[in-house]
């Protein structure tokens, strides 16, 4: 077997566990969170066939871009440390000294840290900037923002097993980009609910950012995808903004801790928790329904 491979392999299995019952419906959750300190969550899911193909094609570098506090590039960073690449990281904004401590573990994994500005961050994918990052950096493998790509998808249907598919009738999950409900989408049942949370304003884009890494994803693994569950997406509990951290989600954050001991990222998890349970509220599930919270991790360890 691959390092790659082995890797995953290596991964403590989470299994699914139950969280609370309301008005019939029975809600658990699933922990990725816990699988790795730093390839936390979602994000090896979305490394781990990137991985693969960069190591198929012989590449030496990974690089890729993100914010000054994005799970991705400390992902990005860990992983190519452990099956030895050369990372660089592209940051948006300027350098800020001494670096954060998610800048500070990813350079310490021997990532190469650089800084875009704001209009050279939207432009990133624009062929003329590619062409420069290959003349500045030479030959690299390119993983886009938040891990996002068809190779992404592969890794994420693999999210949930076939016996969760077959237990739950919903699954609640926090968006950023949209490529881990996508690839959760290729393995999902007709009658099942995907249920996606923007953690950003304006979260309305989403839909068609999950149909555009679809149809990539179509084009490289040359799958039907037409015949995948519609999905819903719920724009409303993005909390103001993406970073943002209004006193009631943070006392959400604290309650939920304090009563099921499972510590939630306010960026996105605990958006996600409160909007489900919200949702739950409002009768939104039917009585005798399952539903899954999944946690998609966003707390790497980068302090030790
Ligand atoms: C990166 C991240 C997400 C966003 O995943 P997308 O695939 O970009 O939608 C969600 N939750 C956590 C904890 C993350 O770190």
């Amino acid at each position: 077997m691959n390092p790659i491979d082995a890797f995953f392999k290596a991964l403590p299995p989470i299994s699914s566990a139950p969280l609370l019952e309301e008005s019939g419906v029975s809600v658990w959750i699933k922990r990725l969170d816990q699988s790795h300190p730093q390839i936390s969550g979602n994000k090896w899911y979305k490394l781990w066939h990137n991985l693969r193909a960069a190591k198929a094609q012989g590449a030496q570098k990974l690089l890729t871009f993100g914010g000054a506090y994005s799970n991705h590039i400390v992902a990005t960073a860990k992983a190519a440390q452990l099956f030895g690449f050369a990372s660089v990281g592209l940051i948006r904004g300027e350098e800020h000294l001494p670096l954060n401590p998610v800048l500070h573990y990813a350079q310490s994994c021997g990532m190469e840290l650089h800084y875009m500005n704001r209009s050279a961050y939207r432009n990133k994918n624009a062929p003329e900037q590619l062409r420069q990052l290959h003349k500045r950096f030479g030959d690299f493998y390119l993983i886009p923002e938040g891990g996002s790509n068809a190779s992404a998808l592969e890794g994420c249907r693999q999210i949930l097993t076939p016996d969760e598919w077959a237990t739950f009738d919903a699954v609640c999950l926090p968006m950023g980009t949209g490529g881990t409900l996508a690839g959760l989408l290729l393995a999902a049942q007709q009658d099942q609910q995907v249920i996606g949370f923007s953690s950003l304003k304006g979260g309305g884009f989403l839909r068609a950012e999950v149909e555009r890494l679809l149809t990539a994803h179509q084009k490289v693994y040359q799958r039907e995808v037409q015949d995948l569950p519609t999905w819903h997406l719920e724009t409303a509990y993005h909390f103001g903004g993406f970073a943002k951290q209004p006193p009631a989600l943070k006392s959400f954050m604290t309650d939920f801790e304090r009563q099921y001991s499972i510590p939630l990222d306010r960026v996105y998890t605990a958006k996600m928790a409160f909007g489900a349970l919200d949702l739950l509220q409002k009768g939104f599930f039917e009585r005798g329904q399952r539903v899954l919270l999944l946690h998609t991790g966003g707390l790497p360890r980068v302090l030790d």
